[in-house]
């Protein structure tokens, strides 16, 4: 086994793999078809070289050699250090410096780079090189001993930080190194870092040396390859740091896909006023218009302008007049406190511009650039996909294919069938009263109230007890993570549309605004103050945020329902349905769901619970009255209560879906749910119904179940009360005879529940057949109609032949299905669940997202054995997973007939569908599973990541 040297790995003689990639100075030996080895950066850096972009030189490490650190107990591949060197001095070359030269340095970034974006996430080391020799070289070169000097407490800060791991022991404690800072400024009587002298500067990296030398005991290394391997190590090792870890959680990206490593040569944005340095999108990632846009700062280093620590300038001076006109400034004010790059940088706004118009030309989607100008010099940092909002996703896919871009498969594959989600969200009612305490920046949409809290583990903790809050911090950082995704939504008062808390909150699809910059935080009396206002916030008290308009208001402001019937939703999600083989329907128990439904493109209800109609205003008193009757007779009374009720309904259901299947389910739960609780419920129902208290506590407690989810539920209620399911039949098939006679077309399926025997399926179904002839005989009308059953007991899919012998369909209710197979009780999962999620027992939440394996493999042995006896056996789901998109395309490769999801979730089911026809796969960790079985790389496009 080889070991690792002082300067890095041993050097042994072996076969020669490929481990580093070159690229610049007009060419590169990748491209961005190598993602998945060079990472995200690495392999758009090669590619944007390849194209002659302005790139600085530089060299990626691949993911390969992650890999192989964390297998063989941190220590590199025998080769690397020899490609290493050969990159370098190719860099060296490039540059004309050398790396540790004291008269002309080379400087380089070392910077972490995943397959998928994972912004912040991981270690950075910049201004590498730079020691007590090579500082004076940086001086010659660049004439200005206060930027040296700069640079270098930085790197010895940044380092001290993320390889050696200096950090703050307590978690009271302030970070060490802003603490020796913070000290030096007071002693000096200054306020801001930009008024430190160079001797000031040198005076903080000896203190800073000397901090690392009393923690740490060692001193701060001086030679530069030591440095730049400690630097490579640290941001392997930042793969796994905590943070990380929860953002792949999150994301769901494997762990063992590991980064890759980008060593370049450093350009500098912070040399002074004709530098500069920021961020561009080539579209408006919020709203998909088609305008160039984004930040920037003066005389700044990149990580200044995502961290949100100085508010950044726009770059169109559009964008700049916008935001004046927001904080109400005049164009006079405006021009001289925030000018656009457009106007300060002419030169290097045009070619910007004609970048990211090639860029989009290249690559075919919108870009979010990475740049920094040096001395009037534009360079390119990095380019991606822009991670972008779900109506920005639509409008630019939209509008790609109309300019001829892209073809209409790519645009349905642009848009994450989950990402629509967002696009359901509601908006704030425009007619409510609304008191506007602040505005900032609209950075991700939707519109959310909650209680207002200042820490991230605060948020977390108020979501585990149920609480909706809004997380409220100065800015937010990667270890604010767990927060955020806890929280409703995100307000901070600084940052820019590129910071930290716009960039993660779109990502999540979580409603955020930021660089609200009226917010006075104090975080230690857990309140805000809203500037030249009396206005105070505290702790708990309600607020809500506008994302679209970054408004901030007082209290719970109502909120109205999405409006999906945009131009753009329509023709892609008519494209959408082309695409698909797997037909959509919706769980609907009530006609005005089934008008939502019907809205939404649903095909069909595949699931209308009658029980929930059994709750509807009055209706219940019948339903006691009925659980409480002695004799059939009695009980037959009460059920003619309820016969016009629940066909009232039917007739609404069946109105709003004519022309479309409408799959009705008799009786399910337990009938003691229907029972009063608590004593003063009961007395309160026996004086109701004029019966003594007593009689409805005997009744209780004979209906009291151990275990009601495996008792007398389902079909035993129909075969144990015939007239129970004899009423619903009725009152389906007069519902459906007095339609067909008004001409309207119905299409009503019957469907029993929790079969598991065929012969409780063919007592059943006679009854329902003898009702149905009774009725429409009657009624002198013949409604075609068909009586199926739910696969929800593991029985009724082991002899799923037998039963598929009496049933005209298969309905999977994957929620007992999965409780059933899983031995675990739906309503109690939540006490361990997070426990198996965080281990890795449960890739995902088998309620929320289907045990393909398990589950799956039952309902495909199902399918097999129905479809032998009966081969136009019509199959479909609609447990919970029907509107999940990676058990979509389960149900898609399973051949399902149909999936069938809560009316707001058919969008996302249609599009799931497409995806799914289309090959494309969603992202679950299930499946990234089966593809690193198969050895298979994931497609590159991250557009809708
Ligand atoms: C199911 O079990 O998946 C189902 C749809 O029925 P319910 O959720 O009503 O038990
Ligand atoms: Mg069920």
């Amino acid at each position: 086994m080889e070991t690792q040297t002082h300067n890095g790995p041993a050097v042994r003689r072996s076969r020669s793999k490929k481990y580093v990639y070159s690229f610049g100075g007009g060419q590169a030996d990748g491209n961005a078809s190598l993602t998945w080895l060079l990472g995200g950066k690495g392999a758009n850096l090669a590619e944007m070289a390849g194209l002659g972009l302005p790139v600085p030189p530089g060299m990626t490490i691949t993911t390969e050699v992650c890999t192989y650190y964390y297998t063989h107990h941190h220590t590199y591949p025998p080769e690397l250090e020899s490609q290493v060197r050969k990159g370098l001095a190719r860099i060296e070359k490039l540059m004309g410096r050398r790396f540790g030269d004291p008269e002309n340095p080379l400087l380089l970034s070392v910077r972490s780079g995943a397959r998928v974006s994972m912004p912040g996430m991981m270690d950075t080391v910049l201004n590498l090189g730079l020691n007590d020799a090579t500082v004076q070289g940086l001086i010659k070169q660049s004439h200005n001993p206060r930027f040296a000097y700069d640079c270098y407490r930085r790197f010895v800060q940044m380092y001290g930080d993320v390889v050696l791991g200096l950090k703050p022991e307590a978690k009271a404690e302030r970070d060490p190194f802003a603490q020796i800072l913070e000290e030096k400024k007071i002693a000096r009587g200054i306020e801001l870092d930009t008024e430190f002298t160079a001797e000031d500067l040198c005076e903080l990296v000896a203190a800073f040396k000397g901090l690392i030398a009393d923690r740490l005991h060692l001193s701060f290394p001086q030679d530069p390859w030591e440095q730049l391997w400690g630097a490579i190590g640290a941001v392997f090792r930042s793969w796994n740091n905590p943070r990380a870890i929860t953002y792949r959680k999150i994301e769901n990206i494997p762990e063992e896909w590991g980064t890759a490593v980008t060593v370049q040569a450093m350009v500098f944005g912070n040399l002074g006023d004709d530098c500069a340095t920021g961020v561009a999108f080539t579209r408006d990632l919020s709203t998909g218009e088609k305008v160039l846009n984004g930040d920037f700062l003066v005389n700044a280093q990149g990580e200044d302008v995502v961290a949100g620590i100085r508010t950044p300038q726009q770059i169109t001076l559009r964008a700049a007049r916008e935001r004046a006109l927001r904080e109400g400034k005049s164009e006079e004010e405006r021009q001289v406190l925030y000018p656009s790059l457009e106007e300060k940088m002419p030169e290097c706004f045009a070619q910007l511009h004609e970048i990211a118009r090639t860029l989009e030309a290249h690559y075919k989607d919108a870009q979010d650039i990475e740049f920094t100008i040096q001395n009037g010099k534009l360079w390119m940092l990095q380019t991606r996909a822009g991670k972008r909002t779900a109506a920005a996703a639509m409008r630019i896919a939209v509008d790609m294919v109309h300019e001829g871009l892209i073809d209409e498969r790519t645009a349905v594959l642009r848009v994450a069938p989950a990402q629509l989600d967002q696009l359901l969200h509601p908006t704030l009612d425009p007619d409510a009263p609304k008191e506007r305490l602040a505005r900032g920046l609209p950075a991700s949409p939707g519109a959310v109230s909650g209680a207002v809290v200042f820490s991230a583990d605060d948020a977390e903790a108020a979501a585990r007890e149920g609480r909706k809050v809004i997380l409220v911090r100065v800015e937010t950082s990667p270890d604010d993570i767990h927060g955020m995704q806890a929280a409703q939504g995100i307000l901070t008062a600084r940052g820019g549309a590129t910071s930290h808390a716009a960039l993660v909150s779109r990502g999540m699809g979580k409603c955020a605004v930021v660089g609200c910059e009226a917010l006075e935080i104090d975080y230690t009396q857990k309140l805000f103050r809203i500037r030249n206002s009396t206005v105070t916030i505290r702790e708990g008290d309600y607020i809500t945020l506008d994302g679209s308009t970054g408004e901030v208001f007082r209290g719970q402001v109502p909120t109205r329902e999405p409006n999906l019937h945009t131009p753009q939703f329509t023709a892609f999600m008519a494209w959408a349905d082309r695409f698909r083989r797997l037909r959509v329907r919706a769980n609907a128990d009530t006609p005005h769901d089934a008008q939502l439904a019907r809205a939404f493109g649903a095909e069909g209800i595949g699931l209308c619970r009658t029980e929930h109609m059994f709750f509807e205003g009055d209706r219940i008193d019948a339903v006691r009255e009925m659980i409480l009757a002695e004799d059939t007779q009695s009980r037959k009374h009460a059920l003619e209560k309820i016969l016009p009720m629940q066909k009232g309904d039917f007739v609404g259901i069946l109105r709003a879906m004519a022309g479309l299947p409408v799959t009705i389910r008799l009786l399910d739960p337990p009938l003691h749910e229907f029972l009063p609780h608590t004593e003063e419920e009961i007395r309160d129902l026996a004086n109701k119904l004029g019966v003594p208290a007593e009689r409805l506590r005997a009744k209780r407690n004979a209906l009291h179940e151990a275990n009601p989810m495996l008792g007398h539920r389902g079909c035993r209620l129909g075969i144990t009360f015939p007239e129970i399911y004899e009423v619903q039949v009725r009152a389906i098939m007069e519902a459906a005879c007095e339609l067909t006679r008004d001409g309207i077309h119905v299409i009503p399926e019957i469907m029993v529940p929790l079969v598991g025997y065929k012969r409780e399926l063919e007592i059943l179904r006679e009854r329902i057949e003898q009702v149905c002839r009774a009725v429409m005989q009657a009624q002198g009308v013949t409604v075609p109609y068909t009586v199926g059953t739910m696969i929800e007991v593991p029985r009724a899919a082991l002899v799923a032949d037998q039963i598929a012998s009496v049933a005209e369909f298969f309905s999977f209710g994957t929620n007992d299905l999965t409780q059933t197979v899983l031995a675990i009780s739906r309503d109690d999962a939540g006490k361990f669940s997070p426990d198996y999620l965080l281990q890795g027992i449960f890739p995902q939440d088998p309620f929320v997202s289907l045990d393909q394996e398990g589950v799956g493999l039952l309902m495909e042995l199902a399918i097999r054995k129905g479809r032998a006896v009966r081969t136009n056996l019509k199959v479909g789901i609609c447990g919970e997973h029907g509107g999940d998109p990676a058990s979509v395309q389960f149900c898609h490769r399973a051949n399902l007939d149909y999936v069938s999801c809560s009316p707001y979730r058919v969008p996302i089911a249609r599009l799931a569908a497409a995806h799914a026809a289309l090959g494309d796969q969603p992202s679950s960790s299930t499946h990234r599973r089966a593809m690193r079985k198969k050895r298979v790389q994931p497609p590159t496009v991250e557009a809708a990541a």
